[in-house]
């Protein structure tokens, strides 16, 4: 059974879409059989892997319509070495459209179930809002990880998104669990960063996922070249890191 995790923050730009990418280029490398979901209608996480959202014959959109299954609506990422579900713009008709269908929080969820028996891992991007797309995501997974930059205001968004994942919990799927907290885009020479980083731990004790990723321009520079950053520089800093977080991610589910 594959187990599914959902890279969630309602917070736009903290490094979801780096962190889904590069934590499933990190299982491949481990040897684990990874589908990348993008489930978010920017496509980033479909152009980061490698492939053309202009040029899907098939998408997201149409699996959560019911149109196409995801055996078929699926690409490989050839410099990441996983699967991916890909989306582009066309995804943002899907939330209209969902409203009139039945079961509208699950249709992700029962599309993935076809081909469960062939990953290990499913890491669902998820875009930057509580929409009814994440909701998807949060029906489909098992547990959802949360990129954080330590910065003030990162704080004050994480209660509403603690609240929502505690009722999908109490409503729609009693399996679900906050793997834990990722810090990302860390710059150590910032006292505040080590205060936000320190409160959080406070806070959140070993939900604070032990692995911490830098700010390093290498993992930003990755996508533009259609490459996971882990792939498109392995010695930076921001590689290393992210191969740290896979095998840490290895090691937390077993305990699940
Ligand atoms: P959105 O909410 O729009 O989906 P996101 O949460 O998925 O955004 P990303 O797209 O992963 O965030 O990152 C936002 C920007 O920050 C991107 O330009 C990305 O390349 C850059 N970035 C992400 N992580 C790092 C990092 N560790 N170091 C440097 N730049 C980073
Ligand atoms: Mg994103």
């Amino acid at each position: 059974m594959a187990k599914i995790f959902c890279v969630a923050n309602q917070k736009g730009g903290v490094g979801k879409t780096t962190t889904a990418v590069n934590l499933a280029a990190g299982l491949a490398k481990l040897n684990q059989r990874v589908l990348l979901v993008d489930l978010d209608p920017q496509g980033n996480a479909t152009m980061g892997a490698g492939i053309n959202k202009a040029a899907l014959q098939s998408s997201i959109y149409e699996v959560m319509l019911g149109m196409a299954d995801v055996a078929t609506a699926r690409a490989r990422s050839e410099t990441g070495q996983f699967d991916v579900l890909p989306a582009n713009r066309e995804l943002a008709g899907a939330e209209v459209e969902m409203v009139e269908l039945d079961n509208r929080e699950r249709r992700l969820k029962d599309a993935l179930a076809a081909v469960d028996a062939e990953y290990d891992f499913m890491l669902i991007d998820c875009p930057p809002a509580l929409s009814m797309l994440t909701l998807n995501g949060l029906c489909a997974a098992h547990g959802v990880i949360i990129p954080m930059q330590c910065e003030y205001y990162a704080l004050e968004g994480l209660s509403d998104l603690v609240n929502t994942i505690k009722k999908v919990h109490a409503k729609l799927n009693p399996d679900l669990k906050i793997i834990g907290l990722l810090r990302v885009m860390f710059d150590p020479r910032m006292t505040l960063s080590q205060q936000v980083s320190l409160q959080l731990e406070q806070h959140f004790g070993d939900k604070v996922f032990r692995s911490i990723i830098p700010r390093n321009v290498r993992l930003a520079e990755a996508p533009s070249y259609g490459m996971p950053g882990i792939n498109f520089d392995p010695v930076s800093k921001g590689a290393q890191a992210y191969i740290s977080f896979g095998a840490e991610m290895i090691e937390r589910i077993k305990t699940l």
